[in-house]
């Protein structure tokens, strides 16, 4: 089977393996679609040699159909169509039982998350996982929008983490896949009030047709005061911010109300001044964020297939052999709201 490793810095192999053998509690996964994130794009022009694990295994966001699973695998079967979950944890310990996976005390982080340091990387077409990673599609959802559901699912958990209400004021800064999962959790939630500031005409484009969305192109309009108009004069509860640059953390501090919250939900790479005078002064919360459960990326599932939003619409479907210029290499350059690789089958 191919796989595309990562060699090192701005060196992306496109390789052919052996298929190892399943070990007690594994399944074979085909991989069908495999979608490129922010972090494969950072690994890519980052790459740091002292992390483990080389060559790397990229690719998170990733689903596709069991073709073999070991005799004691319960949980799915050959055939079934996946998603898979990306954090390995124990499940018992107190982080993990209170629904915080990603900080699970007995796992190290930077060899077991999934295309993040572990040997697991979803771009290839080939891929063996523990069944506790595999994630059943509801019979209403593509494997394309499967492989959606990773970066849909850490917004989701932003959202509900931020406890913002139905009548509570909302902007998404940014309309990438994170900020489209933030979107479409805030409206499955019935939050009514909702600003979406997008600097990409294409990325607003498509949010043009979706009710009950106010889209600002920061670019050109103030976003603080169209939410000063929208909120009467009290500003956003929660701002989003899910672009990971600076320019939106400088609108999410402006937009904020007094005691709002401020939730980094995208990762900001690159150190920045944030003007704590105005942290205190305002009461203003910033809330760090990190990755998904499990129970989100089961809601994720049930809320895209229902299609209040058509993300998968919005994708842009890269050939496998051509990783790099169709796929990273735009995504570095922001042209794209999603680059999804597709695998040939
Ligand atoms: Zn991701
Ligand atoms: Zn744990």
């Amino acid at each position: 089977m191919r796989a595309h490793r990562l060699y090192g810095q701005r060196d992306l192999r496109l390789v052919s393996e052996s298929e190892p053998d399943l070990q007690a509690g594994e399944v074979r996964l085909k991989v069908a679609y495999s979608g490129i994130c922010g972090t494969d794009v950072h690994y890519y022009y980052n790459d740091d040699d002292k992390l483990p694990n080389r060559p790397r295994h990229i690719g998170h966001e990733f689903a596709g159909t069991v073709t073999e699973a070991a005799d004691d695998v319960q949980s799915v079967a050959v055939g079934d169509r996946v998603a898979v979950f990306p954090l390995i944890a124990c499940g018992e310990c107190s982080e993990c039982l209170a629904e915080r996976p990603v900080h699970c005390e007995r796992y190290d982080r930077s060899v077991s998350t999934v295309g993040c340091g572990s040997l697991i990387g979803g771009i290839a077409e080939s891929v063996v996982i523990p069944q506790s990673l595999a994630f059943k599609l509801p019979d209403g959802l593509s494997l394309l929008g499967g492989s959606l559901l990773e970066p849909l699912s850490v917004a989701a958990t932003a959202v509900r983490r931020s406890g913002i209400g139905a009548d509570g004021v909302a902007v998404v800064l940014g309309a990438g896949m994170i900020g489209i999962g933030a979107i479409l959790a805030l409206k499955a939630g019935g939050v009514q009030n909702i600003v979406v500031a997008e600097v990409s005409d294409k990325r607003r484009e498509n949010l043009q047709s979706i009710p009950g969305l106010t889209v600002v192109n920061p670019a050109v309009e103030d976003v603080r005061d169209v939410v000063h108009t929208l909120s009467n004069g009290v500003g956003a509860d929660v701002a989003y911010e899910c672009a990971g640059v600076h320019p939106t953390l400088d609108i999410a501090m402006d937009v904020a109300r007094l005691h709002g919250q401020i939730i980094i939900v995208a990762m900001q790479p690159v150190p920045y001044p944030v003007d704590m005078v105005a942290v205190s002064l305002r009461e203003l919360s910033i809330v760090g964020h990190n990755s998904t459960t499990r129970q989100d990326f089961a809601k994720t599932a049930h809320v895209l297939e229902q299609g209040i939003l058509p993300v998968e619409d919005w994708v842009t479907i890269i050939d496998f052999e051509r990783v790099l210029e169709e796929g990273i290499d735009p995504s570095k350059r922001g042209e794209l709201v999603k680059a999804v690789i597709e695998v040939p089958q």
